[in-house]
C-alpha cells in the first residue's frame, strides 16, 4: 500500500468535513450536508461517498476530489502540505525521498567510486599486509569466518596510521574534500588537539586506524561507508560507523540487506540481529534473510525498508543491555511520553506501534545462555533455526521476561506486573489481541481475569483514552484496505500510458474535441496526486527545453515521487500508436461516465429529497442533471464510434 493510499485508509472524510463543521446527513451510500467552501444554507449540495473517501459540490463550486483536495480547499494549501498535515494525523511516516539530480547523481557516483577503491584498499590491507595479519587471525580464528565470507562481504583492514588512507587517496588524485565527503578522514578539530598527533601541518587525518573494515551497502548493493571494530581492546568507540554523509544515512541502512532481500523475500521473514559480525556469521552457517541496524536504534524507516520484502519481522536480541533489557526499561521511558519517536530503540510500546501502524508481524527471540548471534551459530548452526522457530509476540515476550525469576504467587508482584504489562495490552489496536493477552496475563499471573479488566492500570496522564468506537474502526482500518476505487484503476492505467507516452496527449484531446468533448483535464481525475501529475505532463509537452519524459521527473514535486514511481512501475504498454489512442480514449470515456454516472444517481436522491421538503432548489438539480444526462449521451456517441472506428 503506497503512503498516499495508507494515508486515506486512517483518515476517514467523514470526519474531516465535520470537523470542517459541515453536519452530514446519512443517505443510502453517501452523507450530505451545507458545502463549507461555499456560503448555502437552503439546500445541501455537498455529498461525500466514504467508501471511496471522495466528496462533491454540486452547488455552486461544482468541485470534488479525495481527502486532499477537501484539506487544501479548505486551508488554501498546496498538496505538500496537504500530505504532510494528513500524514501526521494519521500516524503516517512520509519518506522523504532521496532523489538524485543529474549533476547530483555525476557526484554520488563519484563518491561512490571512491568508497568502491577504499574496499580493494582495505582488503588489499588486510589480505596482503603484515599489518594486516592481526585483522585477518581475528577473524578467522576469533570470529571462524572463512576466506570465502571475508571475500563475500569485502571485509578488510584500516591500517595503524594517521595519513595511510589519505596518502592513498590523494596520491590517486582524489582530494581531501573527496575524503572528507564519503567520510574516510576526520578534520583536525583544533590545534591543541594535534599536539599528540605526529603531524601538525595536515588539516586532515584518516578516521579509521587499525580496525577491521566493513562497507556498508544500500539494499541494491550500492556503497554508502563503513562501519570499523576494534582490534585493541583498549580503543573505543569499538564500533565505528561513516559520519552521515550524502550517501551515509544510517537511520535509512539495514547492514547486509544488499545480501539479505532475496533470501528474506524466500522465507518470508527477516531476522535482525544487532551487529554486523554477527549478521555475516549467521550468514555464513546458511541462514541469509540476517541484516542488522547501525547500533542500538531501529527506526521506522528501516522497518519500512524491510516490509517491502516481508512483513514478518523477528528481533533476535542480544541478551545484553541493549537487548531485552532495553525492552523492559523502555517500558517506563515510553509511558512517560506519547511522543512520536522516530527511533524505536527496541521498546516494546514503540513496537507494538509500529507494528500496528505498519501492519507487520514483530516477534522477538531471545539468545540463550549470554550467548551472541554469532556463539550460537559456532555452537549449533540449527540451534539458530529453533530459537528464531520459537520467536514470541512482543506482549508474549515482555510478559514472560517480567514473570522469569520472580515469585507470582505474591500479590504484590502480581500487581507490578500486572501494571507493567496492562498499559501494553490496552494500547493495541485489536481487540480479539486484546483479549487473548489477558487472558494470557490471568493465567501466568494465576488471577481472574475480570479483576484485571478491573484494576486501572496506573496510566500516564497524557496517555491518550481510546474509546471503544474508535478502536473498533482504527481495527477495521488495519484489517482492511481500502477497497480500490473503481476510479483508481482506470485513472492510474491512463496516467501511466500518458506519462510513458506524453506525444499521444494531443492526439487525445484532438480526438475529444471533434466528438465534442473536452480536451483531458486535471478535474476528470478524482485524485490529487493524478491531478497534478497530468498538469507537469500538460506542461511538459507546453515546452521545449527539456524532452518531456524529462521535464515531468525533473519538475516532479517530493510528495508526488511515491505515486510516480508507483506509475512508472505499471507495465510498459504494447502496440503501435493508434492502438495506444484507441485504448486512452476508452479509459479517458471511462473514467468520465463513471463519474457522470454517480452524480446523476446522486443528483436523483438529492431531488427526490429537496421536492419532499419543497425546495426550489429542486429545479436546479434537475437542470444539472439534465446536464450531466447530455454529457453522458455524448458519451456514448464517442465510445460508439471510437469501437465502429476500431472495426474498420
Ligand atoms: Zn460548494
Amino acid at each position: 500500500m503506497s503512503t498516499i493510499d495508507e494515508i486515506k485508509a486512517r483518515i476517514d472524510i467523514v470526519d474531516l468535513a465535520s470537523e470542517a463543521g459541515v453536519k452530514l446527513r446519512r443517505s443510502g451510500r453517501t452523507q450530505t450536508g451545507f458545502c463549507p467552501f461555499h456560503s448555502n444554507t437552503r439546500t445541501p449540495a455537498f455529498v461525500i461517498w466514504p467508501e471511496t473517501g471522495t466528496w462533491r459540490c454540486f452547488g455552486e463550486c461544482n468541485d470534488g476530489g479525495d481527502i486532499f483536495k477537501f484539506v487544501m480547499k479548505k486551508e488554501g494549501i498546496d498538496f505538500k502540505e496537504a500530505l504532510q498535515r494528513l500524514a501526521e494525523r494519521a500516524g503516517v511516516q512520509l519518506e522523504e525521498f532521496h532523489t538524485e539530480k543529474p549533476e547530483q547523481k555525476e557526484a554520488n557516483q563519484r563518491l561512490r567510486n571512491l568508497l568502491e577503491d577504499a574496499v580493494t584498499f582495505y582488503r588489499h590491507q588486510l589480505l596482503n599486509t603484515p599489518a594486516g595479519k592481526t585483522a585477518l587471525d581475528y577473524l578467522l580464528e576469533k570470529r571462524h569466518l572463512t576466506l570465502q565470507t571475508i571475500e563475500n562481504f569485502g571485509l578488510g583492514y584500516a591500517p595503524h596510521s594517521w595519513d595511510a588512507t589519505l596518502n592513498h587517496f590523494t596520491s590517486k588524485g582524489f582530494s581531501a574534500q573527496d575524503l572528507l565527503d564519503v567520510g574516510l578522514v576526520t578534520e583536525r578539530q583544533s590545534d591543541s588537539q594535534s599536539t599528540n598527533s605526529q603531524f601538525t601541518d595536515s588539516r586532515t587525518y584518516d578516521k579509521f586506524r587499525h580496525r577491521v573494515m566493513i562497507p556498508i551497502r544500500d539494499e541494491n548493493g550500492k556503497m554508502t561507508g563503513f562501519g570499523g571494530r576494534i582490534l585493541d581492546p583498549n580503543d573505543i568507540p569499538k564500533f565505528m560507523n561513516s559520519p552521515q554523509t550524502v550517501l551515509f544515512d544510517k537511520g535509512r541502512l539495514l547492514y547486509g540487506l544488499d545480501r539479505a532481500r532475496k533470501p528474506i523475500r524466500a522465507a518470508d521473514q527477516a531476522v535482525i540481529v544487532e551487529g554486523y559480525l554477527d549478521v555475516i556469521a549467521v550468514h555464513q552457517a546458511g541462514y541469509e534473510n540476517v541484516v542488522s541496524p547501525m547500533g542500538t536504534a531501529l527506526t521506522e524507516d528501516q522497518m519500512r525498508l524491510l516490509k517491502k520484502f516481508t512483513r514478518k519481522i523477528v528481533l533476535a536480541l542480544d541478551p545484553d543491555t541493549a537487548g531485552q533489557k532495553a525492552v523492559l526499561r523502555g517500558l517506563d521511558a515510553a509511558r512517560a511520553s506519547m511522543d512520536r519517536e522516530e527511533e524505536l530503540r527496541f521498546d516494546a510500546r514503540g513496537l507494538l506501534r509500529h507494528e500496528a501502524r505498519l501492519q507487520a508481524d514483530l516477534r522477538v527471540a531471545t539468545m540463550p545462555d549470554e550467548l551472541d548471534p554469532d556463539e550460537i551459530v559456532a555452537r549449533d548452526p540449527q540451534e539458530w533455526a529453533r530459537l528464531i522457530e520459537a520467536a514470541k509476540p512482543i506482549v508474549t515476550h515482555v510478559l514472560e521476561t517480567l514473570v522469569s525469576d520472580r515469585d507470582v504467587n505474591d500479590a504484590k508482584v502480581k500487581s507490578e506486573i500486572a501494571a507493567q504489562i496492562l498499559p501494553l495490552i490496552e494500547d493495541l489496536p485489536n481487540p480479539v489481541e486484546r483479549d487473548s493477552y489477558r487472558q494470557m496475563l490471568a493465567r501466568r499471573l494465576k488471577v481472574d481475569e475480570r479483576s484485571l479488566s478491573g484494576t486501572k492500570a496506573p496510566v500516564s496522564p497524557v496517555r491518550r483514552q481510546r474509546p471503544k468506537a474508535e478502536a473498533a474502526r482504527e481495527q477495521k482500518l488495519i484489517q482492511a484496505a481500502p477497497p480500490a476505487s473503481r476510479f483508481k484503476i482506470v485513472e492510474i492505467s491512463c496516467l501511466a500510458l500518458l506519462l510513458r507516452r506524453p506525444e499521444l496527449l494531443p492526439h487525445l484531446d484532438r480526438r475529444l474535441q471533434e466528438s465534442g468533448l473536452a480536451a483531458l483535464s486535471a478535474l476528470d481525475f478524482e485524485y490529487t496526486d493524478h491531478q497534478l501529475i497530468l498538469r507537469l505532463i500538460q506542461q511538459s509537452l507546453e515546452q521545449d527545453e527539456a524532452e518531456q519524459a524529462h521535464y515531468v521527473e525533473s519538475h516532479l514535486d517530493e510528495s508526488l515521487r511515491e505515486t510516480f514511481t508507483s506509475l512508472r512501475a505499471q507495465p510498459a504498454p504494447k502496440g503501435v500508436d493508434d492502438k495506444l489512442l484507441d485504448e486512452l480514449t476508452r479509459q479517458v470515456l471511462q473514467v468520465r461516465q463513471q463519474s457522470l454516472s454517480e452524480s446523476v444517481n446522486q443528483l436523483r436522491f438529492m431531488i427526490e429529497d429537496a421536492q419532499q421538503t419543497g425546495e426550489v432548489r429542486a429545479t436546479n438539480y434537475q437542470q444539472l442533471m439534465l446536464q450531466y444526462g447530455r454529457m453522458l449521451n455524448h458519451l456514448d456517441d464517442a465510445r460508439r464510434k471510437l469501437i465502429e472506428y476500431r472495426r474498420k
